[in-house]
């Protein structure tokens, strides 16, 4: 099974399905995240808020696999923004991981009435320069934030991670990030399970029609789509199931019909109003 690579406007590549880990219990991460690099996954998107960067860096060290072919993505805690302290929060980071660079790291949330994610963008270059991170980009950023960055600092984005499923497409706010060169990741890609989105007709369709699971319809939509796309489980089962996506295709008639589904449902925060 080969995953595709997507190169960022920065020119590394990001291997388009990864694997997210947010709410695996720290004691578990490195047995989970180790059965997710024996599935083929190469990609793991964790944060310090997470609190499990330890058990990723145990998984990829008793993986024995080449640090080259592995992507590692980690973000900035909104308490840490500010320029002193997102340069130690990385550092934090890289030692829990045990690595002496990540391959994305991410300002987690705007939290624009703290009003300093400028500032942190400015460090986060800085950290890139220095090599302990080798692409730089956002997480849940709106419009007006990520105008805010092209305004006033002289990197754009390589990704902004935004919450992402059939019910909350997103669709504005993609289209004026890959305007720019901003490459979309989606989190809850599956609606954090929240509502009852396997059982949407033109799910169950695209289901049977390719003798797939629900969850693989849409873990497809996304890659169809061009969405860099990271689901999260903690069963093998499971595990193995939503990387093994590349032996169909959906038809354009139904990308079409799941887009139809998006109806502005949001499961998660709103990142204008979040005070967390
Ligand atoms: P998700 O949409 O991936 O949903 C995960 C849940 O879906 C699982 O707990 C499980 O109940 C279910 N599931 C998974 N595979 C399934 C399958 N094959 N069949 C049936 N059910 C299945 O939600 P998520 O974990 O929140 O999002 C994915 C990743 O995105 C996270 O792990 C994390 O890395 C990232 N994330 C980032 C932010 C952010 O603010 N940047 C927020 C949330 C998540």
């Amino acid at each position: 099974m080969t995953i595709p690579n997507i190169t960022l406007n920065d020119g590394h590549t990001i291997p388009q399905l990864g694997f997210g880990v947010f709410k695996v219990d720290p004691a578990e991460t490195e047995r989970i995240v180790s059965e997710a690099l024996a599935a083929g996954y190469r990609h793991i998107d964790t944060a310090a808020v997470y609190g499990n960067e330890e058990g990723v860096g145990r998984a990829i060290t008793a993986s024995g696999i080449s640090r080259d072919d592995l992507f590692v993505t980690t973000k900035l805690w909104n308490a840490d923004q500010g320029t002193d302290s997102a340069r130690a929060a990385l550092a934090t980071s890289l030692d829990k991981l045990g690595l002496d660079h990540v391959d994305l790291y991410l300002i987690h949330w705007p939290r624009p009435d703290l009003d300093r994610y400028v500032a942190s963008w400015q460090t986060l270059e800085q950290l890139r320069e220095e090599k302990l991170t080798r692409s730089i980009g956002v997480s849940n950023f709106h419009r007006p934030h990520l105008e805010r960055l092209l305004a006033e600092t002289d990197t754009v984005p390589a990704v902004n991670q935004i919450e992402l499923h059939p019910a909350f497409a997103q669709r504005e706010l993609r289209a004026f990030g890959e305007g720019k060169g901003i490459r979309t990741e989606a989190w809850g890609p599956l609606g954090q399970g929240k509502y009852d989105l396997f059982s949407e007709e033109p799910i169950r369709r695209a289901a049977e029609a390719h003798g797939v699971t629900p969850a693989q319809v849409v873990i497809r939509w996304h890659l169809q789509s061009g969405i860099i796309v990271f689901p999260k489980s903690s069963t093998p089962e499971r595990i193995a199931q939503n990387i093994d996506v590349f032996g169909f295709e959906l038809s354009a008639e139904e990308v079409a019909a799941i887009d139809g589904l998006d109806r502005g449902q949001r499961v998660g925060a709103n990142p204008d109003t979040a005070t967390f």
